[in-house]
């Protein structure tokens, strides 16, 4: 096993070029394999030696440490090896360094990409994997397939010392966040924004200001994150995706996520610093 620190670094490449021994982590339907701690384990060849777990579909994704770092998948029929157990991403987070969860969420969406695309769309015919590009291909049509990346807008709100946080319907709990969305095709970041936080509390925003982005591998997101100040208008909740939004005081938030797990987070405790140093 491969001992996980902050130091690790990733980079994502798509051919492996290097002699350096190979280490491997092992999903099945988007969690990983970790111990019965939920400790997250790269795998070495040797430790794979006398596994009788069943693994399929190895692809590179690129190389952890300088080491060449391949992602298998243990086939559904496949048992676990003693000791070992299948963790979500979501349980995760927050307790892996960032270079592992982009490892983590890269391997995700290549497993699903590589899943879901088995057959041409357009002739139904079995598809090929092009050989120095990540992507699949048909015989009928020169298009590649590459995997798909869907961009979507995050955006912390904020009125003088208040920021607008919302409980989406599907949160547990009393739990907040900022208002979030995806790109419709033909749109920029900013139209975007400007439509979704009008669809969900009917407000209207301005001085949007980019912070930062962050990959969401749930399935497939680029979260592209915002600061935004109010304009016009009243907070009016949609009913069908946001069911409560209002304004906070900076020094009385409700329960909302934190940095290390999510850009929502980051976008919240930017504001926050700003605020304390002022
Ligand atoms: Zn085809």
């Amino acid at each position: 096993m491969i001992s996980i620190d902050n130091n690790l670094v990733f980079t994502p490449e798509n051919i492996n070029t290097s002699k350096n021994p190979a280490i491997s982590i092992i999903l099945r339907n988007q969690e990983f394999l970790t111990s019965k701690t939920s400790d997250f384990l790269i795998f070495e060849d040797d430790d794979l030696k006398w596994t009788e777990m069943e693994l399929a579909n190895k692809q590179f994704i690129g190389y952890l440490n300088e080491q060449p770092c391949f992602l298998s998948e243990l086939t559904s029929e496949s048992k676990l090896d003693e000791n070992l157990v299948l963790t979500p991403l979501r349980n995760l987070l927050g307790r892996i360094p960032d270079s592992l969860f982009t490892v983590c969420s890269r391997s995700i969406q290549l497993s699903e990409w590589n899943k879901n695309n088995q057959f041409c769309g357009s002739c139904g015919s079995g598809m090929n994997k092009h050989e120095t590009e990540r992507a699949m291909y048909c015989e009928c049509n020169a298009m590649l397939i590459y995997p798909r990346i869907s961009p979507c807008i995050i955006v912390l709100v904020t009125k003088e010392d208040d920021l607008l946080l919302a409980h989406n319907k599907n949160f547990p709990g009393k739990f907040y966040s900022t208002l979030a969305g995806f790109i419709e095709p033909g749109e920029t970041a900013e139209d975007a924004i400007h439509r979704e936080i009008e669809e969900e509390v009917s407000i209207k925003v301005k001085n949007i200001k980019y912070y930062g982005s962050q990959s969401w591998p749930f399935p497939s997101q680029l979260m592209l994150g915002y600061h935004a100040e109010y304009d016009s208008g009243e907070i009016l909740p949609d009913g069908e995706e946001i069911d409560e939004a209002d304004w906070f005081n900076y020094l009385e938030l409700p329960a909302v996520p934190t940095g290390n797990i999510s850009i929502s987070g980051k976008l919240i405790e930017h504001f926050l610093d700003l605020k304390q140093k002022n």
